[in-house]
């Protein structure tokens, strides 16, 4: 029995939608069969596979899918749903077509992807002008416009949400193709390659954040070849490099476009040449083999820049001393309630704040989790809220945030391997770009070759750093000192590395080290550079201090005669 409710795991809306001969294997085109000559217009041409949902003809080349979908996933937040009229929506007409004419894109192409034309608003001309209305849509509902008028001024709809444009069309297919515009989608459907989506707001240097990814990636479950097609400057290969993170290595592929701009420049020259790139896309490059292509850019950019400075978390006496990498792991250390995990959630929230960064946690000790999530609204409500405050603006403002940028991995068993799937999946469906394990000894290596706790403790941090840098992520392991010692007054001596359990190999090992260290009669917290691995990201031994404030339970930067904070930062020598 066919299934006509879900295919390939999306609900059906339009069953069989061009009525063919349901469950047969073959059968006419939709696509060409009409405009065969009268004897070959019954041929069956077509190939029909229901299991997929997809159809394969043998006369034109194409491919096309039975049925269409509704929405799978996406997001519970309230957003701005375009309206849609033939008023304000219009078919496309003569003089916008001659303008896809001569940009190579055919009326059927224009008519297949749902393009129409209209007045509209837009800021940069402070008028209303006519544009061409390249339609979001998921299924049967609109869900963003993107207009553009003759002058390639462009505009969404304020407050629509973002989604890929054409998403439907990569249904069934086990390949499809990401581009960077809604051009270039009509220029690669245009050669016959109908599965071919874009991304909402082309590529940007800075914050490439991919929502719309979080939104769509069921869409991605089943692929097993994405072909990114994205323009070759700056931002074109910093939005490849986000994709090919969330999507994984292993599936992606890119493609060269040689002299040739984008996929729309290409078509212009002609359609084959289009086709033949798409063809020869080549898998990204094999992990763990270098080759000096794959970092010319990396050695450019360090020839022309010298070393980039880490990434800070915005207290300017820590950032003084400290600074890191992502693909790297930071171990923070300190005796039992020196305030190391709520220095942690500080460096985090600077991260987020400074940088975008979206942050999973694995923080067993934090529990319950609410407890936690209250810490980190006060730290960025800058206060503590009060009962009144509940639901008002504010309150929406700042749990709208965390609950778009934290993500609490709540395991029942917290082993080491199901943190590190959680942090993969968090990376692929939310971008998360820091992984916090707290602590170290409640999140066990359950597939430990060995009990000898120094090649456990190696192992473990092995498959810290593998993860840190296969999904380019920074990773902050909180990890208890095992003993503490009184020094002859009485007073507990600063733990160094070498108290963590294990040894040896959490100096060795780790990229970076923090200690948190309470003064008690100071009533100041210490922060300690234990150890740093690259000289231009901090200093070693260096030391800053804070004050806590309770109502926040924010750090407080405090300055102490003994920090000297003219000192330049080391990427700031010569
Ligand atoms: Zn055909």
């Amino acid at each position: 029995m066919l299934n006509t409710v879900e295919v390939n795991g999306f609900l059906v809306e339009n069953f069989n939608q061009y009525n063919l001969q349901v469950g047969k294997a073959e059968g006419v085109c939709p696509l060409c069969s009409h405009q065969r000559k009268a004897e070959n217009k019954n041929k069956k041409c077509a190939s029909y596979d229901w299991e997929r949902g997809l159809g394969t003809c043998h006369n034109c080349n194409k491919t096309f899918q039975l049925h269409t979908y509704q929405r799978k996933g996406g997001t519970d937040k309230e957003y701005v749903r375009p309206s849609y009229s033939p008023e304000t929506h219009k078919t496309v007409e003569s003089k916008a077509l001659e303008w896809f004419k001569s940009r190579g894109i055919s009326k059927k192409t224009v008519q297949d992807l749902h393009i129409s034309e209209g007045m509209e608003y837009m800021p940069q001309l402070s008028a209303e002008t006519n544009t061409i209305k390249f339609n979001y849509m998921i299924g049967d509902q609109l869900i963003n416009i993107k207009y553009r008028d003759g002058r390639k001024n462009f505009k969404l709809v304020k407050g629509a949400e973002k989604v890929f444009y054409n998403i439907d069309s990569i249904i069934g297919y086990n390949w499809c193709v990401i581009v960077e515009g809604e051009m270039d989608v009509c220029a690669i459907h245009e050669t016959g390659i109908p599965n071919v989506i874009s991304v909402p707001n082309g590529a940007t240097l800075n914050h490439n954040n991919l929502d719309y990814l979080d939104n769509c990636i069921d869409y991605f479950a089943d692929k097993q070849k994405i072909i990114i097609a994205v323009d070759n400057d700056a931002a074109g290969i910093a939005l490849k490099q986000e994709l090919i993170r969330r999507l994984g290595p292993e599936v992606c592929y890119t493609v060269d476009f040689g002299e040739y701009k984008d996929a729309n420049d290409v078509l212009l020259n002609d359609a084959k040449t289009l086709i033949k790139i798409i063809e020869t896309a080549q898998p990204v490059p094999l992990e763990n083999v270098t080759t000096f292509k794959d970092i010319e850019d990396d050695l450019q950019d360090f020839v022309k820049n010298g070393f980039k400075p880490g990434f800070q978390i915005g207290l300017n006496n820590f950032d003084n001393i400290f600074s890191t990498y992502t693909s790297q792991f930071i171990t923070v250390t300190g005796i039992p309630s020196s305030g190391k995990s709520d220095f942690v959630d500080q460096m985090v929230i600077g991260y987020n704040i400074g940088h975008n960064w979206k942050i999973g946690f694995a923080s067993p000790e934090n529990a319950p989790t609410y407890l936690h999530a209250h810490k980190i609204m006060r730290k960025i409500w800058g206060g503590m809220p009060s009962h009144e405050d509940i639901d008002n603006d504010k309150w929406k403002e700042v749990s709208n945030h965390i609950n778009d940028n934290y993500f609490f991995i709540d395991l029942e068993v917290p082993s080491l391997e199901a943190v590190l799937r959680k942090g993969a999946e968090l990376v692929k469906r939310k971008g998360i770009k820091c992984l916090v394990i707290d602590p170290f000894n409640k999140i066990r290596d359950a597939n430990a070759t060995s009990a000898d706790v120094n090649t456990y403790t190696l192992e473990y941090l092995t498959k810290i750093e593998q993860f840190a840098k296969r999904y380019d992520v920074l990773v902050i392991i909180v990890a208890h000192p095992t003993k503490m010692y009184k020094d002859s007054s009485g007073k507990i001596e600063e733990p160094t590395m070498y108290n963590i359990k294990g040894g040896g190999e959490w100096y060795d090992a780790s990229y970076h080290g923090l200690l948190v260290h309470r003064d008690y009669e100071n009533k100041t917290t210490k922060v300690k550079v234990l150890k740093v691995k690259f000289q231009n990201l901090g200093e070693n031994g260096a030391e800053c201090f804070f004050t806590w404030e309770p109502k926040s339970g924010s750090y407080i930067p405090h300055i102490n005669e003994d920090v000297d904070l003219n000192n330049p930062l080391p990427w700031e020598n010569g």
